[in-house]
């Protein structure tokens, strides 16, 4: 597992590349997210540093 992920931690939205991960949250979070690896957006998620206020991106395949 060397594949570098990125995640936006306002919409939890994944990116591969981190230059892409900032210019999204200069164009669509206002500069106001934080751009995180996955592991350790995984991490803050689990200590609740991390509340996404929308799950779409992530999980709405699992919605029947
Ligand atoms: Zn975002």
């Amino acid at each position: 597992m060397d594949r570098l992920t990125y995640v936006c931690t306002v919409c939890s939205e994944h990116f591969t590349r981190k230059y892409s991960a900032k210019r999204h949250n200069q164009n669509i979070d206002s500069g106001a997210a934080e751009i995180v690896r996955l592991i350790d957006y995984l991490a803050g998620r689990s200590s609740r540093q991390y509340m996404p206020d929308k799950e779409a991106c992530v999980q709405v395949s699992s919605i029947p």
